[in-house]
């Protein structure tokens, strides 16, 4: 007997391969169709028993009296509304009548914030019923016939009955049970084979072919399933199943660590070498950072109580990220903006009240609110959304460690020390720089990475990607780390350390040095005029980089305003940042780059559907074309700012004419809204060989090129730069960049247009000389090295920079450039 399944939304039918969602457009949830809703009442499309709600209220699932599960999802990546803008109509258990209302949403509220709002139907038991008719590509309104279904004859799926069961048993190895997408992986590889196969969870029995089924077995980590098969192909069948269940499907809590290979150099023994995430030289005894288990009660000692033990702590954690904020500035008072969100958001208040009320202890309450918001991430698959479970994982420390009074890692560490790490968050890199921290090794991370990019900041002298060899250290050893040769000896003589304090001392002096001739122009010593600036993010950058003698600011890195919050900053508050950042900059250049979102710098409020591979996706300027509301609200604040023309536009990610083309043409059109008559400069990044390759055609167009070269690295090399595997290899050094930027600069030369470094090469003074030579005339870097670049170039004649540039980009590899910039050095 076949089922009519009726629309439970009036909107427009398409097909499942349209939806942009592999989950959905493969089917590996079950087949069915997609509705765009033009309503927003979800009704049930047959009788039967509502089997789940979920806890945001964004899907339903239905059995129907014939045993076809149904399953309604209203919109992509709803999930992270946490319930945002849907009221449920019904509740698990209830029998419900075609017709009945489910669901209702707001649609405005939901189209806003969602990813999309197209709303997937799915059958997902589809192997025991087959669709012979649905509407495709139609208007439908409500409770009008959407599919047919007409259950498998058991002959036609080939089961034989009476074959023997076998079974076996396996613990689960997913962090967080069965819950959408394991299921859809266990429901795809049972698929591939005829016998009947279920899974066993104490009680509870689910056929491996339903989603929705396994989400009713209700599993977690560790809980121990029977696997059952029965047919032709049952042996093959529990194996397949019992080999993925044995795993956790790509969603540990961190990915399994990837070998780390140490640079391919022959070092000294005790010297373990490394990436140079952050130039220079440190000294002094190992710290490791202990991350130990908080144990905390699971029965509280009474509701009252556990809740004033709550909001104490919650007051406490406030008071510190509110005081390290405050202390560090700049970049870092951003990361500390989010975490200051996560200690008062409602909906993990609301669930550690719930737990609360229910028994259990302040602090099992915070960590199982905090857990259900990790899973509810995880569950989306989105690579953005997913980045921030970090961010979680932080502030259940923080928490965790008020209540207990346990101490966090940063109060176990004494001045003076080097940190040795596996990898670090760019959180856990503030709250540790407060304590006096010289110097860090770390086994993993990439050197253009956010928290090298903060170490740089901070001129704290860092080396990533050291590899296990690293393991050897143990806290107490005394370490003198060498950021500039790339390696850390572990085991220094007496002789090592006297001469390694040597060099710090003439560091120390030549710093010094630096710093008293900041406030100098900079001129190469045969009189080329070079601008030294500065990459800022923020006006205590802005007044840092001041200090230091910067002569600009060639990258204000505006994302910093946008990312770590719920919603983008309005015109007004970017107008005051950058007018604040001119104002500090006394009048002298002030090059804004436009919002650079995507990829490795996620902003969940301009949802970007889950990617393959981010670093070729969403990013730059491709985002802001894509959202030109935003374009146009950072345009307007950035041209407010008085004097006009202080401030320049750069255009971040180019890859074609096109891209500023469009930024240009904005604009323009802005300024003859605004009445500008002043023209404003507009320049492009060069981040990508394809922008490297057409220097001239953006020459002729752009204003100025500006080259960052931790993108244009990773993009020349095909290395992410957020890859610990390969961080050994990115060298911005390597005569493959080298050549690129050569290029830039000799096209772009054909148009008489400047050429500029803003990437994190401008920032190593081996690199310098070179730069110059190639025919860089401006270089933006760390505001803590500035008076040292003025100082390099100061030094150099153009004639000797271009015979030492024509050298290295004959050299065979990064090394190989790295020992002809010290020979050079060496013998000036
Ligand atoms: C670069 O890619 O070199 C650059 C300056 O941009 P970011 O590091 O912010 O991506
Ligand atoms: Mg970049």
């Amino acid at each position: 007997m076949s089922l009519i399944v009726t629309s439970p939304l009036r909107g427009w039918v398409s097909a499942l391969d349209g939806v942009p969602d592999p989950v959905f457009a493969q089917r590996m949830m079950g087949d069915g169709v997609a509705i765009q809703p033009l309503g927003d009442t979800v009704v049930a499309p047959c009788d039967g028993e509502v089997t789940t709600l979920h806890a945001s209220g964004h899907a339903v699932a239905l059995r129907s009296a014939e045993g076809a599960e149904l399953l309604i999802h209203i919109g992509l990546d709803t999930v992270m509304l946490k319930g945002e803008g849907f009221t449920p109509l019904v509740s698990v258990g209830q029998m419900v009548s075609r017709g009945d209302p489910l669901i209702r949403f707001d649609m405005d509220a939901v189209a806003l914030a969602a990813t999309s709002l197209i709303t997937p139907v799915l059958v997902t038991n589809a192997e025991a019923f087959t669709i012979t008719k649905r509407t495709v590509d139609a208007a439908v309104g409500a409770c009008e016939a959407l599919m047919t279904l007409v259950p498998v004859q058991t002959d036609a799926r080939k089961r034989s009955d009476d074959g023997t069961l076998i079974e076996q048993a396996v613990k689960l190895s997913l962090p967080h049970g069965i819950h959408a997408r394991p299921a859809a992986r266990i429901g795809e590889t049972v698929r591939g084979y005829e016998a009947d196969v279920h899974l066993l969870h104490g009680e509870t029995r689910g056929d491996a072919r339903s989603t929705v089924a396994l989400l009713a077995l209700g599993t977690s980590f560790g809980s121990e399933i029977v696997v059952q098969a029965r047919g032709d192909d049952a042996e093959a069948a529990l194996a397949a199943v019992v080999a993925l269940l044995a795993t956790d499907m790509g969603e540990g809590a961190r990915p399994a660590p990837a070998p780390v290979a140490a640079p391919a150099t022959s070092l000294a023994e005790g010297h373990i070498g490394g990436v140079i995430a952050s130039p220079g030289l440190a000294m002094g005894p190992a710290v490791r950072l202990h991350r130990a288990e908080i144990a905390v009660a699971r029965e509280g000692t009474g509701a009252v109580e556990e809740r004033a033990a709550l909001i104490a702590a919650r007051t406490d954690v406030r008071g510190r990220i509110a005081a390290r904020a405050e202390a560090a500035g700049g970049s870092v008072a951003a990361v500390m903006q989010a975490h200051l969100a996560l200690i008062d958001d409602p909906e993990l208040l609301g669930a550690a009240e719930r737990r609360i009320a229910d028994g259990a202890s302040a602090g099992f309450a915070w960590r199982g609110a905090v857990h259900d918001q990790i899973d509810a991430l995880r569950a989306t698959g989105n690579a953005h959304l997913i980045e921030r479970i970090d961010d979680l994982v932080d502030i259940e420390r923080q928490l965790l460690s008020a209540l207990t009074g346990t101490p966090t890692e940063a109060e176990t560490i004494a001045p003076g020390a080097i940190l040795v790490a596996d990898d670090l968050l760019p959180s856990q890199l503030i709250a540790l720089s407060a304590t006096g921290l010289v110097g860090i090794a770390l086994s993993r991370g990439g050197p253009t990475s956010h928290v090298a990019i903060l170490c740089a900041g901070m001129g704290l002298p860092s080396l990533v990607a050291m590899g296990d060899a690293l393991d050897v250290v143990e806290d107490g050893h005394l370490l003198l780390l060498d950021a500039e040769a790339g390696h850390v000896n572990s085991v220094p003589s007496a002789a090592d350390t006297e001469a390694f304090t040597q060099r710090l001392t003439q560091r120390t002096a030549r710093r010094e040095a630096a710093r008293a001739a900041a406030a100098e122009a900079c001129h190469s010593a045969d009189g080329t005029r070079i601008e030294v600036f500065a990459n800022i993010g923020t006006v205590d950058d802005a007044v840092l980089a001041a200090a230091q003698g910067a002569e600009g600011s060639g990258l204000v890195r505006s994302e910093f305003l946008f990312l770590g919050r719920d919603a983008a900053p309005s015109e007004d508050e970017q107008h005051a940042a950058y007018q604040a950042i001119a104002d500090a900059l006394a009048g002298k250049p002030v090059i804004i780059r436009l919002l650079d979102i995507g990829g490795d710098k996620p902003a969940a409020y301009i949802p970007i559907g889950p990617e393959e591979n981010p670093a070729l996706g969403q990013r730059g300027i491709r985002v802001a074309l894509a959202h030109p509301g935003l374009l146009e609200t950072q345009l307007r604040a950035i041209l407010r700012v008085e004097p006009v023309g202080q401030c320049r536009i750069m255009i971040p990610m180019v890859a074609s004419l096109d891209e500023l083309r469009a930024v240009r043409a904005l604009v323009d059109t802005l300024r003859g809204d605004m009445g500008i008559v002043v023209p404003v400069e507009v320049g492009v990044m060069v981040e990508t060989p394809a922008a490297a390759m057409t220097a001239d055609l953006l020459a002729a167009e752009a204003d100025f090129l500006s080259i960052g070269t931790n993108d244009l690295t990773q993009y020349v090399l095909a290395m992410d730069r957020g890859n610990p595997a390969v961080a050994a290899g990115l060298d911005a050094l390597h005569p493959a960049v080298l050549r690129m930027i050569g290029e830039t600069c000799r096209l772009a030369a054909t148009h008489g247009r400047w050429v500029g470094v803003c990437g994190g090469l401008a920032s190593d003074p081996a690199a310098l000389p070179i730069l110059i030579g190639l025919g860089v005339t401006e270089v933006s870097a760390v505001p803590g090295f500035v008076a040292e670049a003025k100082q390099v170039v100061r030094r150099l004649t153009l004639v000797e920079a271009r015979a030492h540039a024509d050298l290295a980009l004959q050299c065979k590899s990064a090394a190989d450039v790295r020992a002809l910039a010290r020979a050079f050095e060496e013998t000036r």
